[in-house]
């Protein structure tokens, strides 16, 4: 019926029922407890609308205006609308630290004191000794210290903050000299040069991309010169013939010329992985040691802790950088300390380290626990995709991701899903990617050779249970 004459289009109009009769059903009653008067109404005015709309294409029927269908209706849209947008997801990408994914998750001693913060008050900038007005950074900062080996230290918003920072109060109007096998693009909008010209400094490049020697420092250095900075490669590697000038050899030569120099370790781990079998990384306290007089690094990478930048090092240099203004607008929220503070001190007993810091833990979870875990979930899979596909439990390789040791890789173990007749399946895998992706809980895999691949190292026994019943649910 698409052609809806005059007459029967305003006797199906007088059938619209009045927005203050539907509201005041028992039905609609619910949701107003629920969803508040004002949203309820805009919702179900919009209803109404949307029927008067399909009415004259004649697309509306009158059962639609049942008070019942109505608040189905409403009440669909109200909850549609009011989900959280930031939702959890199953990081089944292999990569541990996923900067798309919210890199580190926190231990339970930090989720506790966020929550704590988050609901009482709490001495963030009150000396509990004087009675006076505090400093946040004295929270924390004789921890890092402790860590770390440094005189000084303080926290802002991340690592990008923090060198943001340092340049700006160490380095404006002056030169700074960086090898060019250091001028790294992190991602976004993180680049280097930029960062550099951001902060007010300008940016001396010495060496070339492959090879750069002290020298080529030695000879850089003027009287306008700050600072002299290394810069982590975090997500490449050079590889071949190549040169790189420690911090220990740039050191003495800024040292010997009255200058200091920066290192933005980006990842920044303060204990040695190697004793966990993971690849071994410069840790902040050797840098210190070697001469380093500022290092900054991130909250949420291999540390394992909230999105934080950390900047440690020489009393005198730390003290100017606090001064700064930027400092007040860089400057870490009560959540962040709090989140802070008990992770750092579990570095306290590195012994049990693996056990309770949630990104170690995922880091050195053992091969046979990951598998076993891919076993468990493989029928589940199957059962829940369809004969369409063929599911196999595999070894795979995570990434730590986050630019932490960017070519290593763990060895790993997930399920690897492929089309069942043995054809490349482009288009129905890219649909069973997106089939996972729109679950209540989202599953974030990856597709890689003709397969998507499910690496199954970060999902812990409760991530596991609620997977196997949201795959459950699929089939009934
Ligand atoms: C990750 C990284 C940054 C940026 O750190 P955020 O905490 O993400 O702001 C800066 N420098 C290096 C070398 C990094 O690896």
């Amino acid at each position: 019926m698409s052609d809806v004459t005059g007459a029967e289009l305003r006797a199906l109009m007088a059938r619209v029922p009045s927005v203050e009769k539907v509201m005041a059903s028992a039905e609609f009653a619910g949701l107003v407890v629920e969803f508040g008067r004002t949203q309820v109404l805009g919702m179900l005015r919009q209803a109404l609308d949307q029927w008067r709309v399909d009415a004259q294409s004649g697309e509306a029927s009158v059962n639609a205006l049942d008070v019942a269908q109505l608040h189905a209706r409403v009440d669909a849209a109200l909850r549609q609308r009011n989900q959280p947008r930031l939702r959890s997801v199953f990081n089944l990408t292999g990569t541990v630290l996923h900067t798309n994914l919210g890199r580190a998750l926190l231990p339970d001693e930090a989720v506790q004191a966020v929550m704590t913060a988050l609901t009482q008050p709490a001495n963030l900038e009150f000396d509990l000794d004087t009675g006076k007005r505090g400093d946040r950074d004295d929270l924390i900062d004789d921890l890092i210290c402790e860590l770390t080996g440094a005189e000084a230290a303080t926290v802002v918003n991340n690592n990008a903050a923090a060198v943001l920072l340092t340049l700006s109060a160490l380095a404006s109007k002056k030169e700074v000299i960086v090898s060019r096998g250091e001028l790294v693009e992190i991602g976004g909008a993180f680049r280097i040069p930029d960062i550099m010209s951001r902060a007010g400094a300008k940016l001396r490049e010495v060496g070339t991309t492959n090879r750069t020697h002290l020298k080529d420092y030695d000879e850089a250095i003027t009287p306008q010169t700050a600072l002299l900075m290394k810069v982590h490669a975090s997500n490449y590697a050079i590889n071949g013939f190549t040169k790189e000038v420690g911090v220990e050899e740039i050191a003495p030569l800024a040292h010997a010329r009255g200058l200091a120099v920066a290192v933005d370790l980006g990842s920044g781990t303060l204990v040695d992985l190697a004793q966990w079998g993971l690849p071994r990384e410069t840790t902040v306290r050797e840098t210190i040691e070697v001469g380093a007089d500022l290092v900054t690094f991130s909250g949420d990478k291999l540390l394992g802790g909230p999105q934080a930048g950390l900047i440690v090092g020489r009393r005198d240099l730390i003290a100017r950088i606090k001064k700064h203004p930027l400092k007040r607008a860089l400057r870490v929220g009560k959540l962040t300390l709090a989140a802070l503070e008990p992770v750092l001190r579990m570095y306290r007993a590195p012994e049990h380290l693996a056990g309770r810091l949630t990104t170690l833990r995922l880091l050195t979870r053992p091969m046979d626990d990951i598998r076993a875990a891919a076993e468990r979930v493989l029928p589940v899979v199957q059962r829940a995709i369809g004969a369409r596909y063929a599911v196999a439990a595999e070894p795979m390789f995570s990434q730590i991701g986050s630019g932490a040791l960017p070519v290593d890789v763990l060895p790993s173990y997930g399920l690897v899903v492929r089309m069942a007749d043995g054809k490349r399946g482009g288009r129905q895998l890219l649909a069973l990617e997106k089939l996972l992706r729109d679950m209540q809980r989202p599953v974030i895999g990856r597709i890689a050779d003709d397969a998507l691949r499910l690496d199954l190292r970060c999902l812990e026994a409760l991530d596991e249970a609620q997977l196997i019943g949201q795959l459950e649910s699929m089939n009934a």
